[in-house]
């Protein structure tokens, strides 16, 4: 059949549109489905249901009054402004604009009856209101409170109330608010007389005025337990939901060989594992034995020793014949995880005829050539490299087990790709993830529901605790007389400096200052530069410098923030410590009391120019004075700070909690984490119309 020309009209309409500002305003906002429309829920709400007659007002009353335009005219003193004086009877108001188009002057044209609104301010020269809203006078009164809506430019107010309204009502007829969650599941979670989704979203959407503002405020009304309830389950559902999937899906099943690697291994340590650090193996060697993937989180302090409890599975792994690979999130890191793998397994492999692979994206063409060969015969039993791993021309012949060193610097998206490299549908490698950064409590209940986790909380035994002082600049002198003191003795000491956000620029100059401050200082002595814009070849020299032992004193930013192990650093100075995060500064902290010395941390404070700090910096610095202990810095932080910092990348994909509070709903977070499997066991349809209706196309993200 010839093909027929289609029509301009048609072919218009094949054609991908741009978007409109509107739509991209909307997208912003995740607004799609009619139900997106109906969870977007007010932030404020306004009283139009009233008219407030002057004489009743108080200053500072945000009310609207009704009344005459007796004159409206152009004022020039202090600065060009229409000023129009309303009458409603009882005293008159003086509405002033500084901004205003002809059509508002018209609008407020002499005897026009008007109702204005806002907030009513008192004075000298009586009643008056600073950019009023102002429409005619005479239209009958809404009978709700007018809700407010986060919005963002390109989407008026007018314009996503009517979609929402629209929204609600579609989502209703469509079947999106049908209750999900059955009576005897509510009254499980200690809510028998919760209200229904509808009820509560109507009465947060268009609350009756009797309701006082109060009411809203208070997150204990029902309607907002609904909203949290709801949230809470379809997290805890989801998660439960991809862990099910997972656990349906094959691994090799990886066991250690008698004689084997992971023996040798052992025996070869200059040191005994800690209690913890067998603990924590058992746990990975007893997930690795399984045909379901691990999906592990191993936690331990800064300095707690999770490398080698990298390493003990990375032999079990190539004790069955399989590939590991490891990721971290930086090149210097890569360097000292292979150096130190290298010293570890290398004798081991040679026999085999096995080797450990480096891959990272400084290396030349040539040294790449050869990691990517030794990974696709497989002759590479274990690969340590950065994100360079995750290229598509990576190959493994057989990757059973993938291990991510510092987690929260990976996105999901990331995680997934070094998971897609087992190639083999149904399959997936075992995951072990490793943090610094203990999860709360709340937080392992919540976000990371479908995660095993294995914790590390001993140190190796020999280690001095830190001493931690807080300083102000001005006693930089001080801070000059310890380090030539620590240097005198044969230790080595770190300088870190801010980065700041803005400005890499700035950054840069603030590091490469106080370089020059300390050489000064320090006149005839190596002092090492490192900063995130130096090339590669020259981070490496600098920090071979500074692990030998030749440079005593190394200035940074935070580009050594992770990982870096040099026992003989005794001395931590951070300089600008106020603009760093708590957990942050902890890990910069556990660079030192590596080694057997007496080690110190000196954090320096800078107030500016308004002369004192900020209450979160001044809580920051006062917690790391208190405690060195990782778990109570990481419980501070998420008080101080809230859950964003250790999600890190999971919160990209997933929305944050919008209704439920992690620590006020610790209860009924833990109540609803008891139900979920029931609920997926018993009403798995609704269940599945309740991931639904909240995460729609986010599950995704959920399970990396
Ligand atoms: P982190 O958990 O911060 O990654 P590392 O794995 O870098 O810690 O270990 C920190 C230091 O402790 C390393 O120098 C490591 O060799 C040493 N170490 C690890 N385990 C032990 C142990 N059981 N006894 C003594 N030293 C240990
Ligand atoms: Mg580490």
């Amino acid at each position: 059949m010839p093909r027929k020309k289609p029509t301009p009209e048609a072919a218009a309409a094949l054609k991908p549109q741009p978007k409109s500002a509107v739509e991209k305003a909307l997208d912003k906002l995740g607004l799609h489905r009619p139900i997106d429309f109906a969870l977007h829920l007010p932030i404020r709400y306004e009283d139009e249901t009233k008219i407030k007659k002057l004489e009743d007002a108080l200053d500072g009353d945000n009310a609207q009054i009704e009344g005459e335009i007796t004159s409206c005219e152009i004022a020039y003193r202090p600065r060009r402004q229409l000023v129009a004086v309303l009458n409603d009877g009882t005293d008159s108001c003086q509405l002033r604009f500084f901004n205003f188009y002809p059509s508002q002057q018209k609008q407020l044209a002499v005897g026009a009856r008007i109702r204005a609104r806002g907030e009513l301010r008192g004075g000298m020269f009586g009643w008056q209101i600073v950019h009023p809203v102002c429409k005619a006078a005479g239209s009958a009164l809404p009978t709700s409170l007018t809700p407010v809506y986060s919005t963002v430019a390109g989407l008026p107010q007018a314009y996503l109330r009517k979609a929402v309204v629209n929204g609600l009502a579609r989502a209703e007829s469509s079947g999106a608010l049908r209750e999900t969650i059955c009576s005897e599941i509510l009254s499980k979670i200690g809510q028998s007389a919760a209200w229904n989704l509808r009820e509560a979203l109507s009465f947060l959407h268009y609350p009756s005025p009797d309701v006082t503002l109060a009411q809203f405020e208070d997150h204990t009304h029902p309607a907002w337990q609904r909203l949290k309830i709801e949230e809470l389950l379809a997290q805890q559902l989801s998660q439960l939901t991809s862990k099910m999937e997972r656990d349906a899906l094959l691994a090799p099943s990886l066991k250690a060989q008698k004689g084997g690697l992971h023996e040798k291994l052992l025996a070869t340590l200059p040191f005994a594992l800690t209690k913890a650090q067998q603990r924590v193996s058992e746990e990975i060697a007893q997930d690795l034995s399984q045909t379901r993937p691990m999906h592990r989180l191993l936690q331990g302090d800064v300095g707690s020793g999770k490398t080698i409890v990298a390493a003990l599975a990375a032999a079990i792994c190539v004790d069955a014949g399989q590939q590991c690979a490891l990721m971290v999130p930086t090149e210097i890191l890569a360097e000292q995880h292979f150096r130190k793998l290298v010293v570890l397994l290398e004798p081991l492999f040679e026999p085999l005829n096995l080797k450990v692979a480096w891959l990272t994206g400084s290396q030349t063409a040539k040294q790449r050539r050869e990691a990517l060969a030794l990974i696709e015969s497989g002759q590479a039993a274990l690969v340590v490299g950065t994100h360079a791993i995750i290229q598509d021309k990576v190959i493994f012949k057989n990757f059973a087990l993938a291990i991510v060193d510092e987690q929260h610097r990976f996105g999901v998206a990331q995680r997934l790709a070094l998971r897609a490299k087992m190639n083999a549908p149904g399959h997936e490698p075992h995951l072990l993830m490793m943090t610094a950064t203990p999860i709360p409590r709340t937080l392992a209940m919540s976000y990371y529901a479908d995660l095993n986790v294995s914790t590390i909380d001993e140190l190796p035994p020999g280690r001095t605790p830190i001493l931690t002082k807080v300083l102000s600049d001005s006693r930089k002198d001080q801070v000059i007389e310890r380090i030539a003191d620590q240097i005198k003795r044969g230790r080595q000491v770190y300088w870190v400096c801010p980065l700041i956000e803005e400005s890499e620029m700035l950054d840069l100059s603030n590091a490469t200052q106080t370089h020059q401050e300390l050489t000064e200082a320090f006149p005839g002595m190596l002092i090492g530069l490192l900063h995130s814009r130096m090339p590669p070849a020259e981070k490496k020299a600098v920090m071979q410098l500074f692990t030998s032992g030749e440079m005593k004193l190394l200035v940074s930013t935070t580009v050594i923030e992770v990982g870096v192990d040099v026992p003989n650093a005794s001395l931590m100075v951070i300089e600008h410590a106020e603009r760093f995060g708590l957990s942050q500064l902890h890990q910069l902290r556990g660079r030192v009391g590596r080694g057997a010395a007496a080690s110190a941390c000196v954090l320096l404070y800078s107030t500016g120019e308004s002369g004192r700090l900020g209450d979160t910096a001044k809580a920051r610095l006062k917690a790391m004075a208190e405690t060195n202990d990782g778990f109570e810095i990481a419980r501070l932080d998420l008080e101080i700070r809230g859950p964003g910092e250790f999600l890190g990348a999971r919160q990209s994909g997933a929305a944050l909690l919008r209704f439920a509070d992690l620590l006020e709903d610790a209860a009924l977070l833990e109540r609803i984490r008891s139900v979920a499997p029931l609920i997926l066991r018993d009403h798995a349809e609704l269940a599945a119309q309740h991931i639904e209706r909240w995460m729609g196309g986010k599950v995704d993200f959920l399970k990396a």
